[in-house]
């Protein structure tokens, strides 16, 4: 076990090639090299692995890193070798003959880290072996996965409550991005590490910029939004259902993106090349359902777009939360429909289990409230994770471009006056149609025409009484009646307007699509920088051809911001490269030569 030196931030600089930690990481590294154990509560993208991997570099013997996802193991691992890190891993897609050698390795003590999936780590002969060996420390990522409570539980994962009574002394830590209290405490206890110090690193994620669209027409939306970022940007869009996701992805690929379809649907051998595709990439956007992104590590995703809107805030939370893992800008695009809100709550309402669809209705609404919000996304985001901002983000699109309120009173009026004069037996299609004094069959055929409310609504466009329609219904002034074909139906609070004993406030719509502007922006990652565009371009793809030739993943060789970095510095030398972001010594005598000409010759 070849000991660096005894100075963290030397190896901070040497191995990972970072100039300063993160808010925690120091305090947590100290503490666990001194022989604490810890539970470490941050973000996605927080930066949780340097907190077990730094020790482990610091305290004598092998640390044994518990980890559930195969694919996720593969990467650290791979990422780790690349900076010159003596780790390893055991599970099941490693042959004998692999598994022998690591094992070799283990008992000769020349690995820092092993990576192990928690059921075989608790075969008992297995813990035996690991008993006779010089453990440096425990660490056990994602444990919300042995609490119940949680999203993710995991069975595999309660066996681990047994570590810490049969290694006494030796660091235990737990590592998660769980949210709630409730899980939380669980998985302190079940880990038995309940009187360990908790370190919580904040919720907020600045580099990331939320923005909310009215769907209206989805595909051109997503178009324009990728339109607008350069070719080199990576990204994923979340959709629903497969069927959706093959849809999406089809149309991409016939707009000239490279896409990839990934969903549960597809054959495993496809799944795995799509993720390692990404990851080296050659695909640049991922269209997905919800099984996407668990295993996937990369720290350079630009932007997640959900093209429809997920079902509550936790996920949306995790899943925008792979965009932009490396610090730098990234965006978090979501197109809100109302009729997604509708389909997500029929789905829920399908559910036998009353309990848990009043939990999921209440979670929808906390979803659909953010979608609607007119005041800071990111107040928005943090209250609902119980974290107050003191002021206004200025990186959503509500602070960049807030919307416009203007008196709706009469608009209102004529819209509820319509609901009624109607019957409210229809839904926001055909009231509109009425409004509009459309001429349609089904006016005909219910005499529409003949109301006193047809015809009274000329001046505003379809897309505007569509945006005053979806805030009242917000606003708890109307309500669709989905056993009812979604007819509209007045509530109570409907009086108070239609006396006029309140004045409305209502959002003007922001609608219109954006056009895509004839020239990409700037790559959102160099913005950050001021970066000479085309180096960095260049240097991506020469970071995608070392990629596909020693089959890792492209943020292995170099993350968007070491490359940023490059563009921006020109390092000549090998000393000034040293100094670049995310260059340790490994990567010097691995990359240095092809970088530095490549560098030299742009
Ligand atoms: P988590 O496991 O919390 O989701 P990671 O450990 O994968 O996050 O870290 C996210 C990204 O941040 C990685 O690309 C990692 O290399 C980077 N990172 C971590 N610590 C630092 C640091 N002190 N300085 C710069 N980058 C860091
Ligand atoms: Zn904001």
């Amino acid at each position: 076990m070849p000991l660096r030196s005894t100075n963290i931030d030397e190896t901070l600089a040497q191995v990972f090639g970072y100039h300063e930690f993160r808010p925690h990481q120091r305090t947590i590294v100290e503490h666990v090299i001194g022989g604490g154990d810890a539970f470490v509560l941050m973000p996605t993208g927080g930066g949780k692995s340097l907190c077990y991997q730094l020790p482990a570099m610091h305290r004598e013997g092998v640390a044994i890193v518990v980890s559930p996802l195969i694919s996720l193991m593969k990467d650290q691992v791979d990422a780790l070798r690349a900076n010159g890190v003596a780790a390893a891993c055991l599970n099941s897609s490693l042959s004998a003959e692999e598994s022998a050698s690591v094992m070799a390795d283990v008992r000769a003590g020349r690995l820092d880290l092993l990576y192990v999936a928690p059921e075989r780590l608790m075969l008992d002969g297995f813990l035996d072996f690991v008993g006779s060996l010089r453990i440096a420390l425990f660490a056990i990522d994602e444990a919300h996965c042995v609490s119940q409570w949680g999203h993710d539980f995991r069975p595999e994962y309660v066996r681990l409550g047994e570590l810490r009574g049969r290694f006494p002394g030796i660091p235990l830590l737990a590592l998660t991005a769980t949210a709630d209290d409730q899980t939380r405490e669980d998985v302190r206890v079940r880990l038995g590490i309940g009187l360990a110090p908790v370190f919580t690193a904040g919720f907020d994620r600045p580099n990331i910029r939320y923005t909310v669209a009215d769907k209206s027409s989805a595909p051109e939306q997503l178009k324009a939004f990728l339109a607008e970022r350069p070719s080199g940007d990576s990204g994923i869009v979340y959709c629903l259902s497969r069927k959706r996701v093959d849809e999406v992805s089809r149309k991409l690929c016939a707009a000239g993106v490279k896409a990839a379809a990934y969903h549960a649907g597809l054959r495993p051998e496809v799944r795995t090349r799509v993720q390692d595709d990404f990851l080296q990439d050659k695909v640049r956007v991922v269209v997905a359902t919800v099984a996407f992104g668990m295993g996937i590590d990369k720290p350079d995703v630009r932007f997640v777009v959900h093209y429809d809107m997920p079902k509550n805030i936790e996920g949306y939370y995790q899943e925008t939360g792979r965009a932009g893992r490396d610090g730098l800008s990234a965006d978090a695009f979501m197109l809100f429909g109302l009729q997604d809100a509708m389909t997500a709550r029929m789905l829920i309402e399908n559910s036998s289990n009353a309990e848990q669809v009043r939990i999921e209705l209440h979670k929808l609404s906390a979803m659909v409230g953010f979608a609607e919000a007119t005041t800071c996304r990111r107040r928005v985001l943090l209250g609902y994770f119980g974290e107050r901002l003191e002021e206004d983000c200025g990186n959503c699109d509500v602070c960049l471009n807030p919307p416009q309120l203007y008196d709706a009173t009469v608009d209102a009026q004529k819209a509820l006056s319509a609901v009624f004069r109607t019957g409210e037996r229809f839904g926001i299609g055909h009231v509109i149609d009425v409004l509009k004094g459309a001429d349609t069959d089904k006016i005909r055929q219910w005499d529409h025409d003949k109301l006193s409310v047809y015809r009274i609504g000329e001046t505003l466009s379809r897309d505007e009484w569509t945006s005053v329609f979806r805030q009242l219904i917000h606003r708890g002034y109307l309500r669709q009646d989905i056993a009812a074909y979604s007819a509209l139906k007045l509530e109570p609070a409907a009086g108070t307007v239609l006396r006029a004993e309140t004045e409305l406030m209502l959002a003007r719509p922001r609608i219109a699509p954006k056009k895509a502007e004839k020239k990409p922006r700037r790559s959102s990652a160099l913005s950050d920088l001021g970066v000479d565009e085309g180096l960095f371009e260049r240097l991506r793809d020469l970071r995608r051809e070392i990629a596909a030739e020693q089959q890792v993943p492209a943020y292995v060789v170099f993350g968007d911001k070491s490359l940023a970095d490059m563009a921006s510095r020109r390092p000549s030398t090998p000393e000034e490269f040293l100094e670049v972001h995310g260059v340790g010594q490994a990567k010097l005598a691995r990359y240095g030569d092809v970088f530095l000409e490549a560098i030299a010759a742009g």
